[in-house]
């Protein structure tokens, strides 16, 4: 079995980066994969597709339902640095925060860090020739991004979410 096809399952991968030492950001993303959903601190919110494009706009819907991507610096929210919490454009369930966020220069709004691991899901996409692991809403399970390996201290990690599948709710 070569590594590409070993990641694609999730129930081996947590045993796969046990014994081989995997890189310390892959870690971190393999932990987020095997969490499941057993605790949730939240009820899951379902809609149809109907539902969704009533709420969203098309491309709201298109990014955060059908997993799109914006184009790179077309959201406000790459340069926005203000004090505040990124909530899930769905739900608005908050995903994100102003604390963890640093500017990658990829023309995607960037955190080291989710603001809590429990309201995120990961998930392996193989939608590319390369692997990648999608990042979700855990309540609504909008696509809002992705997650790599090559971030910032202390993480490592690059969270690179799609400005359009989130609101900015500005804090003190
Ligand atoms: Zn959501």
């Amino acid at each position: 079995m070569d590594r590409r096809t070993f990641l694609k399952s999730g129930m081996l991968f947590g045993a796969f980066t046990a014994l081989s030492g995997f890189s310390l950001g892959s870690t971190a993303i393999a932990e987020n994969l095997a969490d499941g959903n057993d605790k949730l601190p939240f009820k899951k919110v379902v809609k149809t597709d109907d539902e969704w494009k009533r709420i969203l706009t098309p491309e709201q819907y298109r990014v955060a339902r059908a997993s799109g991507t914006e184009e790179p610096y077309s959201s406000p929210l790459n340069k926005n640095y203000r004090q505040g919490v990124y909530t899930c454009v769905c739900c608005d369930l908050p995903v994100f925060s102003s604390k963890t966020k640093y500017n990658s220069d990829t023309g995607w709004p960037s955190f080291y860090a989710p603001i809590a691991k429990i309201n995120i899901a990961e998930k392996i996409d193989n939608s590319l020739r390369e692997t990648r692991t999608e990042v979700l809403c855990n309540r609504c399970d909008a696509h809002l991004g992705h997650v790599f390996d090559d971030g910032p201290k202390p993480t490592g990690l690059r969270y690179c979410m799609n400005g359009v599948a989130m609101k900015f709710v500005k804090t003190k």
